[in-house]
């Protein structure tokens, strides 16, 4: 049994001020809902200020990026170690660092290390651009992204990372996949690679979540799916009554 799982990406939104407002109407919603696990994203300068209104609940924190190094001269960086003090899971390889900062499979697969190494779960993004979807290329690219994302782990229980397969031509567009497509790319490929890496228990033990324009209407549709675990949610995530409605849906689901 795999426990649902829903995790906001809140992105590049939001200041210190308005992140406490929001958490604090959000962390009473919540909190009614059981039988899923939620985390939610702020960005890092909102990080400690959310940590200290999640103290007593079981919503966890994330960080969106991080560097692979503990600690250098690497300006702008944020290192595991800086966010083990308050994060429990770091996004990685998100589609849109891969886009605009350059990311590489090379560059996630470093970063998945060191989260390993400093006790923070990876939530790795990978997912085709609309592109490379047009051209057939789903497959190859997406298996390739585990294969290079996951290399050289030492996995040998599946509780250990989270996988969240985001299409690039979904995310932000109001253009979500079908859950049907969704479900197929996570059963036949992402977790057959993960298969091939760490064995059959494992890869069936790794939550694998849907991501690209999930809302409160269409949640449902993903979650009946057998091999989708839940959503990596970005707008949605942004209101308390959207992304409360996501997190009742993966409940019941
Ligand atoms: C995301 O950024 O990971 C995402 C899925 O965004 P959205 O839900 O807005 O498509």
């Amino acid at each position: 049994m795999r426990t649902p799982f829903v995790a906001g990406n809140w992105k590049m939104h939001k200041t210190v001020t308005e992140a406490r407002h929001f958490v604090s109407e959000l962390v009473p919603a919540l909190q009614t809902i059981a039988g899923v696990e939620r985390v939610i994203c702020p960005p890092f300068p909102s990080l400690t200020a959310v940590a200290a209104l999640l103290e007593g609940t079981d919503i966890r924190l994330g960080a969106q990026n991080m560097h692979w190094e503990v600690s250098g001269a690497y300006t702008g960086e944020v290192s595991p170690t800086m966010l083990a003090e308050f994060c429990q899971y770091v996004i990685l390889g998100h589609s849109e660092r891969r886009a605009y900062f350059g990311e590489t499979d090379e560059a996630v697969n470093c970063k998945m290390h060191a989260a390993l190494t400093h006790d923070l779960t990876p939530i790795l993004c990978v997912g085709e651009t609309l592109e490379q979807y047009e051209a057939g290329q789903t497959k190859e690219v997406v298996f390739r992204q585990i294969k290079l994302g996951l290399a050289d782990l030492q996995l040998s229980d599946g509780s250990a990372i989270v996988v969240a397969y985001e299409p690039v031509w979904a995310i932000g567009t109001g253009r979500a996949s079908t859950a049907d497509a969704a479900n197929a790319v996570i059963s036949d490929v992402i977790r057959v690679a993960m298969a091939e890496m760490f064995g059959d228990e494992v890869a069936q033990g790794v939550r694998v979540l849907y991501g690209g324009s999930v809302k409160g209407d269409n949640a449902a549709e993903f979650f009946s799916q057998p091999d989708v675990d839940g959503a990596l949610v970005g707008g949605a995530c942004l209101k308390v009554g959207d992304f409360t409605q996501i997190v009742q849906a993966a409940s019941r689901s």
